[in-house]
């Protein structure tokens, strides 16, 4: 792309480092900044960089947050003795709004993949061991994606959950989700999450 400008070339080099984003999308993004009102495009701008600065993970679940502690965690209507073992911050977003889950997440921050590199000390997983241990906790449910990752996690973890005895559940893995969890329609992930079995089950079906 020749640009006539530098300063609309840097802005489109920014912009397309954003996934799923080309340069042509670039180059209408940043046109349609260029259109609006000045403190327009600072707020957007102030938004990011606040965004950035600013943001907290719970301490206790490490869902993304503005309090130390987030409000699920902090909420007395949630039910501490049921974990829901979710990737990412997407995950949460898309079983809360199934409205079906009234317990209380644990997010690992990705899933143990040794082609990638990540094994079980990159992920949040002592943080886990440590909620279990007082021995409040009386089921943890996975909800990762049905790919090898999500497995290998799930696998790893049930092992080091056993002497814990607890009940491990896993949510209806056949459904197409994972990093795609909040592409699932609400009734389908609602319905997993209401009728999940427990892990063992699941492995001999
Ligand atoms: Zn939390």
């Amino acid at each position: 792309m020749n640009f006539s400008s530098k300063l609309l070339e840097n802005a489109v080099a920014e912009f397309s480092k954003l996934p799923g984003v080309g340069q042509k999308t670039a180059l209408r993004l940043v046109l349609h900044l260029l259109n609006q009102e000045k403190d327009e495009v600072e707020r957007f701008s102030l938004a990011m960089t606040k965004l950035r600065n600013e943001i907290l993970f719970c301490r206790v679940c490490h869902n993304i947050s503005d309090q130390q502690v987030c409000e699920i965690c902090t909420s007395h209507k949630r039910d501490r003795s049921t974990i829901c073992i979710v990737e990412d911050t997407r995950d949460v977003m898309a079983i809360e709004n199934t409205n079906q889950f009234n317990g209380v997440y644990h997010v690992l921050g990705g899933l143990i993949s040794p082609m990638d590199g990540i094994g079980p000390s990159d992920l949040e997983i002592d943080s886990l061991l440590t909620r279990i241990t007082p021995g409040e906790v009386k089921e943890v449910i996975f909800a990762l994606s049905a790919t090898m990752e999500g497995d290998t996690t799930i696998f790893y973890l049930n092992k080091r959950l056993k002497d814990f005895h607890i009940n491990i559940s896993t949510i209806a893995r056949g459904i197409a989700f994972g990093g795609e969890l909040e592409y699932v329609d609400e009734i389908t992930l609602g319905r997993s999450i209401a009728t999940r079995v427990p892990y063992e089950n699941s492995l001999s079906r």
